[in-house]
């Protein structure tokens, strides 16, 4: 019965990957990893972008032109 109980709580709770807080995601958010706050959200902004930039040049590219224009 614990072993249950513990599933269903961390299915509805997860840690934030930035600050560590646990909280409920989003349902509409798939693979939610950081808290609603401010700074969690910019962390893992700026870690996507940095990810990005590095896996996908078309990517780098296009930020370039965008900031031309
Ligand atoms: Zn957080």
């Amino acid at each position: 019965m614990v072993v249950v109980f513990e599933r269903i709580t961390m299915n509805r709770n997860i840690q934030c990957a930035h600050c560590g807080c646990r909280f409920e995601p989003n349902p509409r958010v798939k693979n939610q990893s950081c808290c609603s706050q401010k700074d969690c959200q910019r962390a893992r902004k700026r870690k996507w972008r940095k990810a990005k930039l590095v896996s996908d040049p078309d990517y780098k590219a296009n930020q370039r032109d965008c900031q031309r224009e």
